[in-house]
Order: structure tokens, then C-alpha cells, then sequence
């Protein structure tokens, strides 16, 4: 018999067109039959919409973030989440060091310049013999270490807990950024790091310091950033996420030290050709009596 998925967010239409050869999807009014929630690693899960729906098994998640969704009352219902990681690490790794990249060398700045007739060449910085502090050192900061080997003096990196890997573990992050040029963001999203980077950390990162972020624009005060990048405290920020999706704020549009990209992290037809798979591969899992690959701990 088809299950009822309600969608939470905007899917993929290649996602919806599979899914709905399986389920009868539904959005906008959440049907109370509805055994399973569809969205993108952005969507917000709260009780309120939980208390609509009562048939609720699973929560398949088109992202590995899940910061919008309230865990606890999940866990109180008995309700699974299923992410889809694996599938984006590589892809969102790469954005990283694209960011990264672009800003130290000024790819954006000069494309800018050129297209407008300016042959300019504003010097940039070396990239190889920086020091790369990663926040996060998850699937996706690990990645980013090991694409990032090949350039770096140093690799460092925060997380909740020191790691068995050969790159230096600093467990405060404003020390990160001190010890940092480059500080990359690939925490999750939610309370225990919001505003983590706030100007202190920024003022720590210091004026040759570049920041990149790809992993949630909550991380981040975002008028700290404003702040340190129009008076140069920093050198210049990678942003793949912002605090207001999909509004950017005036101050980062303007800035030529600062790249800009519409959180496009996962964005590859190869990435989102798996994600989708695995999505379906949670479901399955779940509907067969499995354990769904994705399932969170
Ligand atoms: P993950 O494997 O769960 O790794 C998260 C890492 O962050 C872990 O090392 C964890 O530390 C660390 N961490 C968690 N809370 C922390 C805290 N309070 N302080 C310091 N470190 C903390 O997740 P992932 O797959 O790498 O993804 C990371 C994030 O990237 C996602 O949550 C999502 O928000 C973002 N993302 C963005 C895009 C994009 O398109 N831009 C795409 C995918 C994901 P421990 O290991 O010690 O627990």
C-alpha cells in the first residue's frame, strides 16, 4: 500500500519524480497518515508539526544537517532520522578548499575586474605554507584536511573531542583561529555553535586570516564578520552559507575580499544523484524492517 510522505521543503525534481513512483507525496498541509517527512538539510521539524502528524516513523533527510530539526521531541515520539552522508562529503570537502582558494588568489575579485576591462593583477596570497584550522573535523572537515595536506604548513582542528589522526588537535576554537591563516567552519548547526565565531574569534583569526564557511551560517555572527571584513581585521571570507538563506546582506555582496556562493555545497549532478539514491535506500531500509544506511545514532 503507498505511504504518505509529507515534504518539509523544495526537493530535487528527480528526487520527487522517484519518490512519487513509490509514495503519494504531499506538501503545504501535512496529512495526519503520513508515516514519513521528506526535506532538505535546511528544513525546521518542530513539535507543532509534529503534533499534526501522529503516524510519524521517519524523518529522511536530503542533507546530513538536521540542526532544524528538535530532536528531543523526535526522540520522545520514537521517530527515526535518517541523513544521507557519503554522499555530499567529497563534494562540500571540494567547495572548501574552491572558497578558499578564491580568495587567497583573488579568482573572483579579478573575474569581476576583468569582465568590467580592467586587466589588473592586485597580488594575492601563496596558498601553499598556510596554516589550515578546520572547526568540525567530521566526514566532511576530514575531507577538507586531507585535500588541504598538500598545501598546508599545518593542519589543526577543534572538535568536541581530540581524534586518532596525525593533524594537531586545539581545543578552544578562538586558539584555532589564532593559530590558523585559513579557519574552515564544517560543525553542524544549532545551539552549541551558534555565534561561535564571534569577533573575538575573528579578531584571533587576525589580518591575514581567511575564513570559510561552508558548513551553517548560524556559526557565525554575521555582523562581527561585516565588521572585521570592512576594517580589514580579517583579510577576507569564503561563504557558502549565510545567517538568513537566501538573503545576503548588502555588506558581504559589496566587498571584494569576500566570495560568495548560494550554498551550493552538495551541488554536483554526481552528489545529488547519490543523495537522492540514499534517501530512497532509507526508506526502503525502514519499510523492509532494516536499519536504514543514513540512520542518525
Ligand atoms: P559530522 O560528520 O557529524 O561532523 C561534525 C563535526 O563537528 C564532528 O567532528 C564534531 O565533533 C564536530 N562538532 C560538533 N559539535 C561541535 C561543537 N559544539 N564544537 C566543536 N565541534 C563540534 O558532519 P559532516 O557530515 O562533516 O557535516 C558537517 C556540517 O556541514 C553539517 O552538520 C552541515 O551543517 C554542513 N553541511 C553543509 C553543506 C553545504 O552545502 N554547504 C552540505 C552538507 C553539510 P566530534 O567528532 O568530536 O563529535
Amino acid at each position: 500500500m503507498p505511504q504518505d510522505i509529507f515534504l518539509a521543503t523544495a526537493i530535487p525534481p528527480a528526487l520527487e519524480i522517484a519518490l512519487a513512483e513509490r509514495f503519494t507525496l504531499h506538501r503545504d498541509t501535512p496529512p495526519p497518515t503520513a508515516r514519513v517527512i521528506v526535506g532538505g538539510g535546511m528544513m525546521t521539524v518542530d513539535a507543532a508539526l509534529l503534533d499534526q502528524l501522529p503516524a510519524l516513523q521517519i524523518i529522511a533527510v536530503h542533507g546530513v544537517g538536521f540542526d532544524g530539526i528538535d530532536r528531543e521531541a523526535v526522540a520522545a515520539r520514537g521517530i527515526r532520522i535518517a541523513i544521507t552522508p557519503d554522499a555530499l562529503t567529497d563534494d562540500v570537502a571540494d567547495q572548501a578548499i574552491a572558497l578558499w582558494l578564491a580568495v587567497d588568489r583573488r579568482i573572483a575579485a579579478n573575474d569581476r575586474a576583468l569582465r568590467m576591462g580592467n586587466w589588473t593583477v592586485p597580488l594575492g596570497r601563496r596558498a601553499t605554507g598556510r596554516r589550515i584550522g578546520i572547526f568540525g573535523l567530521g566526514r566532511i572537515g576530514q575531507a577538507i584536511a586531507r585535500r588541504a595536506e598538500p598545501f598546508a604548513a599545518e593542519i589543526l582542528y577543534t572538535a568536541r573531542s581530540a581524534k586518532p589522526v596525525a593533524w594537531r588537535y586545539v581545543p578552544e576554537l578562538a586558539q584555532l583561529a589564532e593559530e590558523s591563516d585559513v579557519l574552515i567552519l564544517a560543525a553542524p548547526g544549532g545551539t552549541e555553535t551558534h555565534g561561535a565565531v564571534d569577533a573575538e574569534v575573528l579578531d584571533r583569526l587576525g589580518a591575514d586570516g581567511v575564513l570559510v564557511n561552508i558548513a551553517r551560517g548560524s556559526l557565525v555572527d554575521e555582523e562581527a564578520l561585516i565588521a572585521a571584513l570592512e576594517s580589514h581585521r580579517i583579510a577576507g571570507a569564503g561563504l557558502d552559507v549565510f545567517a538568513d538563506e537566501p538573503e545576503v546582506p548588502y555588506a558581504l555582496r559589496r566587498m571584494n575580499h569576500v566570495v560568495l556562493a548560494p550554498h551550493q555545497g552538495s551541488a554536483t549532478r554526481e552528489g545529488r544523484a547519490e543523495m537522492a539514491q540514499m534517501v530512497i535506500a532509507n526508506l526502503e531500509a525502514h519499510f523492509d524492517g532494516q536499519e536504514p544506511p543514513g540512520l542518525l545514532d
